[in-house]
Order: C-alpha cells, then sequence, then structure tokens
C-alpha cells in the first residue's frame, strides 16, 4: 500500500482510500462489515462514508468494522459528512454518526455536496461555518474539509469563502472529466488542502466501459482499472483515490493495482488526458466554456450526463441517473424551463456540441422514465 500526507495536517493516509456507499448487500451488515474490515487487513486507512449512503446503512456497517479495527490498535481515519446548515441539526447529524461510527471524533468531517456556486455562503449565513468551528474547538471534528461538485471555475470563489477552515476537499476527479476537475485539485493542493478524489472510476463509468476506455490500459495491466487508479494516483495533488467496494474482491483487485502502481511522467498525464478527449469527440469534456448562459441553466451538467447516454448506447436511466444523483437535478424539465434557446451555448461549445437537441432528449427521457415508473406502480 502506498501512503501520503492529507494537506498540512501531517496525517498519514492511505493513498487508496474506501468509499463505503457501494456495499452490494447493506442488508447483510456483518458481511459488509467484513468488506469494510478486509480493504483495512489490506492496508486501507481512509474510510470515508455519509448519512444516507447505502439507504441509510453505511455508517452502521463501517461502525460494525470500526468495533474490530480498534481492537488491532493501528490507525485508521474516518471521514462522513453533513448536507445541514444550523448548529443544532448539524450537532444531531454529527451525534448520530459518532454513535453509528463507534468513534468519539470524526477526523475528517465534511460540508456535504456543494453543488451551486452561492451554496456555500447561502450555508454560511445560517451558521454552517461557525458550526464547524465550535464541534472542533470541543474535539468533536478534528479536520474540517468540503465534499463539491462544483466545476473548477468556482473553487477559488468557494476557498475565498470558507474563513480558512477547510482543510480538505473531496472532489469528483478521474481521467475522463479531469479537463474540469484538475485545475480544482491543482488550487486546493496550492492552498495546503488534502485532496481525496471519488469518482475515481467515474462511478464505474470507466470499468464498465473497457472498450472504451482501453487506452488508459498499459501492457502489463489485469484490467482499466489500474489504469484509471494510476491517473488519479500520480497527479501530485491527489493524496487519496476512493474507490467503491462492493465486496471483498472488489478489495483485493484495487488493493493489488495500487501495489503495481508506477506514476505516470507529467507528460505521460497530459498525453493521457489528451486522448481521453479525443476518443470522446461526440462528448462534452467539461471545459465549461458554455458557463456564461443568461437563464443560469448549467448547461455542462445535462451534457456531462448525456455522456452517459452515449455510453450507455442510447439507454436513457445513466443520464437521468446522473443530473439526479451527481447534479442535484431531479426534473431536468424543470431545470430547462427558463431555457430561452437563444444558441448562446452551443454557440460557445469547443466540441460544436448539438446541445439544444441533447436538452430536448434528455427532457424526453425523463417523461418516458416517469411513464415507466407510473406503470410499474399502478400494476
Ligand atoms: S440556449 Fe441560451 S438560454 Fe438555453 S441553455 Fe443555451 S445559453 Fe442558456
Ligand atoms: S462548452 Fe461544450 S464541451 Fe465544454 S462544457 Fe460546455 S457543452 Fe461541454
Amino acid at each position: 500500500m502506498l501512503y501520503r500526507t492529507y494537506g498540512k495536517t501531517g496525517i498519514e493516509v492511505s493513498a487508496l482510500g474506501m468509499g463505503c456507499m457501494r456495499f452490494e448487500s447493506p442488508d447483510r451488515p456483518d458481511e459488509m462489515a467484513q468488506v469494510a474490515y478486509r480493504a483495512f487487513e489490506r492496508g486501507v486507512t481512509y474510510f470515508d462514508t455519509a448519512p444516507f449512503y447505502c439507504g441509510d446503512k453505511s455508517e452502521d456497517i463501517l461502525g460494525l468494522a470500526v468495533r474490530e479495527m480498534k481492537r488491532t490498535g493501528r490507525p485508521f481515519r474516518i471521514a462522513t459528512k453533513t448536507m445541514e446548515s444550523k448548529e443544532e441539526e448539524i450537532r444531531a447529524q454529527l451525534e448520530r454518526s459518532l454513535k453509528r461510527l463507534n468513534v468519539d471524533a470524526i477526523d475528517f468531517y465534511h460540508v456535504w455536496c456543494l453543488v451551486h456556486p452561492n451554496q456555500l455562503s447561502e450555508r454560511k449565513k445560517k451558521g454552517v461555518l461557525t458550526a464547524f468551528r465550535k464541534l472542533k474547538e470541543e474535539g468533536l471534528i478534528r479536520h474540517i474539509c468540503v465534499s463539491t461538485h462544483l466545476e473548477h471555475t468556482y473553487l477559488t470563489e468557494m476557498f475565498e469563502e470558507d474563513e480558512g477552515l477547510f482543510e480538505g476537499i473531496l472532489i469528483g476527479l478521474n481521467a475522463v472529466n479531469s479537463a474540469m476537475r484538475v485545475e480544482g485539485a491543482r488550487e486546493a493542493a496550492r492552498r495546503g488542502l488534502g485532496v481525496v478524489t471519488m469518482n475515481t472510476l467515474g462511478g464505474g463509468l470507466i470499468t464498465r466501459h473497457e472498450d472504451h476506455f482501453a487506452f488508459l490500459r498499459r501492457p502489463g495491466d489485469r484490467s482499466v482499472l489500474d489504469g484509471a487508479l494510476r491517473f488519479n494516483l500520480s497527479l501530485p495533488e491527489v493524496t487519496v483515490a476512493l474507490v467503491g467496494f462492493r465486496n471483498q474482491a472488489d478489495v483485493d483487485s484495487a488493493v493489488e493495482s495500487v501495489e503495481r502502481f508506477e506514476a505516470l511522467s507529467t507528460e505521460e498525464i497530459e498525453a493521457t488526458r489528451n486522448r481521453a478527449i479525443a476518443s470522446s469527440q461526440e462528448f462534452c469534456t467539461q471545459c465549461n466554456y458554455c458557463r456564461d448562459c443568461r437563464a443560469g441553466i448549467p448547461v455542462l451538467r445535462f451534457m456531462e450526463s448525456y455522456n452517459r447516454r452515449i455510453l450507455a448506447k442510447d439507454d436513457p436511466k445513466p443520464a437521468i441517473d446522473q443530473l439526479k444523483w451527481h447534479w442535484g437535478i431531479e426534473d431536468a424539465n424543470a431545470a430547462l424551463a427558463s431555457c430561452t434557446q437563444c444558441g448562446y451555448c452551443q454557440e460557445s461549445c469547443t466540441q460544436h456540441l448539438p446541445i439544444l437537441s441533447r436538452f430536448e432528449q434528455l427532457r424526453a427521457d425523463q417523461a418516458k422514465l416517469a411513464e415507466k415508473k407510473a406503470a410499474e406502480q399502478s400494476q
């Protein structure tokens, strides 16, 4: 296992972290706790969970593994999160997390899920940073972090607002979306923050489409997983790359991949990024040149989700799921209602994508899936 220092904290953590959002059988908590314990046995020391993961069972499952991990006396670190903004609600959620996780303090506690550019300032008005600071002074939180899906163009602004509190960032970064994310990771690292990547495998997108992403592989690699992990861990800014283990076999393959790790050179990283863009001509590269929509439509988010439709060979579900679960857009129709069809985004698009027809497709997909769901429920 590789170990790296988390930002300025001086804490050493495993470069491979366990994302606890993909347990394959959350209804069998003891069995799933063994997945986390297996990761620990194989050298993983960074565990990332959250309330509501796996039907709200993830923290409980990890808590069972924590009991076993404590008995060994060896170090491990727990990261969890809250979307709450007011002190009373944050405290209530934190106390629940501590109890479920069987720990006295959370090592890395995250202001969770900043997806809109002004969200930190809105939560600040409700007292989120004051509450986090207080909980840290009380020793219930060891380090204050942030988890965000914001595009890199907004991150500097976010850091300007954090009152110097953030010590780490959890950011969705992988070989496919690096055009949008690497600058954000660099900015965080420049400020001395630990950088943890979620979506390291593109939420399974990369490993599910081995053929498309074959360019990530090198001779001797066992699968595209090796290439995806190698890309993230080669970025000098990255402290930990999370992988969501479903079972013990997932643990073993990721650990073995890291054990074979040989870093890409700067030139190889750039070549990989360029290959990712070149192999995806019809894809949104997430450059965000379309960001100045006067109607406030987050064009990138729709087009990034549409990438999944292409990879899924026109199956609409992955794109609609991505809009909902990753970008927080529950209703594509409502979110696109203010679009005036002015065409500015299409004219600005570096990939010359037919953005407006893709909007229409996503709207139709959403309606179709909703109809299907209603029909199933009425049976
Ligand atoms: S067509 Fe105009 S209003 Fe609609 S998303 Fe593009 S830039 Fe915004
Ligand atoms: S300009 Fe085009 S490629 Fe770039 S983020 Fe917007 S839609 Fe995607």
